[in-house]
């Protein structure tokens, strides 16, 4: 099997005050941004936010207006493409048609003068999982098994670092869930950085170990999928990463290590470690609460609910069963349309549209955003 796992830095992307401007419209912000050797990262955003760009600009194919791009310890800015260790792989994977896969693949090589490239080759359809088809002409191949094609043409140049735009898009949903493992195994495989450009906040999360999300040419937040969704910074990140329930509070009081925040006539508390917006009494913030993460009471058992857990009333508005779990809609003092899913485990009959229950969650899953955001931000992005 094929290996190319270093241990040194020389697979490093850094970003330096990168930024493009087209005309008087910034497409990036001046940019600083470091990715480690052998890490699969992706650039997460809507359509429009900036990621290709950013892309373009680390491959050589889009010229900085500022800033240097280094990959390790090189310089690259005014380098070409060509010149650059580093391969893009595309959306449209545009393979040569005339050419079986074994000579698609081989054609880097080739071009480059090494004759002897049939090791090289066997091994690199291996590692794609596509021995057997080295003989096939590209059109005789799935759309799955030509983008795999199209990661093991760019794969055995060696770049330091393999560039992905929406390398996935053209595929549909469940080849794209397989493609999503099978590329994250081929790179835990080969070791080399990969950069990922996607709009789909499942595809990023699923394959990367660390996420830039990125909205109108600047990068919200960055971090590990699970850091991103469980301590949203900005409202745009809380939305457009999953769902959020976003309530308005002030704060009332400090309790230790938790602020304390009156809402719709109750309280609420916050561990102060998760809030992201200043937390003066009488200051405003977005309280937020995953819809997972809230339990759902019907009123009559209310006196069951355990200590120390916060709380808001409400009345079901909706109600969708769907499957794994049931996705309720409450309209409440605090909020006029909270998500709750509950998980299908033990159906409570009681728990239908009309119904008054009681919303509770562990105050450790709750966050704090600045209330001066837009409250609405990532929710339209999130169905693009
Ligand atoms: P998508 O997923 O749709 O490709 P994106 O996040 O990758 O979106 P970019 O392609 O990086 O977005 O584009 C960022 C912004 O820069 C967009 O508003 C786009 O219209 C603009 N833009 C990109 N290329 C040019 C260009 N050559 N001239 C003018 N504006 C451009």
């Amino acid at each position: 099997m094929t290996t190319m796992k270093t241990t040194d830095s020389s697979g490093d992307v850094r970003l330096s005050g990168i930024s493009k401007t087209y005309g008087s419209f910034t497409a990036v912000h001046p940019l600083d941004l470091t990715v480690p050797q052998g890490s699969f990262f992706a650039l997460l955003g809507a359509s429009g936010c900036g990621k290709t760009t950013t892309l373009r600009m680390i491959a050589g194919l889009e010229e900085p207006t500022t800033g240097t791009v280094r990959l390790g310890d090189q310089d690259v800015t005014a380098l070409p493409p060509y010149k650059r260790p580093v391969n893009t792989v595309f959306q449209s994977y545009a393979l040569f048609p005339h050419l079986d896969i074994f000579e698609n693949v081989a054609f880097g090589l080739r071009r480059r003068g090494i004759k002897s490239v049939k090791k090289q080759v066997e091994d690199m359809l291996e590692l794609v999982q596509l021995g057997e088809q080295a003989r096939k002409k590209p059109h005789q191949l799935s759309g799955g098994q030509q983008q795999r094609v199209a990661v093991a043409r760019a794969l055995i140049n060696h770049p330091k670092v393999l560039l992905l735009d929406e390398p996935l898009g053209a595929l549909d949903l469940k080849l794209r869930r397989q493609m999503q493992l099978e590329l994250k195994r081929i790179q835990t495989e080969v070791g080399i950085t990969f950069v990922h450009v996607t709009h789909d906040q499942e595809e990023a999360m699923t394959m990367a170990d660390t996420v830039a999300v990125m909205n109108a040419g600047r990068v919200e937040q960055l971090g590990a999928p699970t850091d991103l969704y469980e301590n949203p910074q900005t409202t745009f990140v809380a939305n457009f990463l999953g769902t959020s329930n976003l309530i308005e509070a002030e704060v009332d009081t400090k309790s230790g290590d938790d602020i304390v925040l009156k809402a719709g006539g109750g309280k609420l508390v916050l561990p102060e470690a998760r809030c992201s917006a200043p937390t003066t009494a009488g200051g405003r913030v977005l309280v937020g609460v995953r819809p997972e993460k809230i339990s759902l009471t019907h009123a009559d058992d209310a006196g069951e609910i355990p200590e120390g857990r916060n709380r808001v009333t409400g009345r079901i508005a909706d109600a969708s069963f769907i499957g794994v779990s049931t996705q309720y809609v409450i309209d409440s003092p605090v909020c006029d349309e909270l998500a709750v899913y509950v998980q299908n485990v033990e159906r409570d009959g009681r728990l239908v549209p009309g119904a008054e229950v009681v919303l509770h969650w562990n105050p450790a899953h709750t966050f704090g955003l600045d209330a001066t955001q837009d409250i609405d931000a990532g929710i339209e992005e999130e169905a693009v």
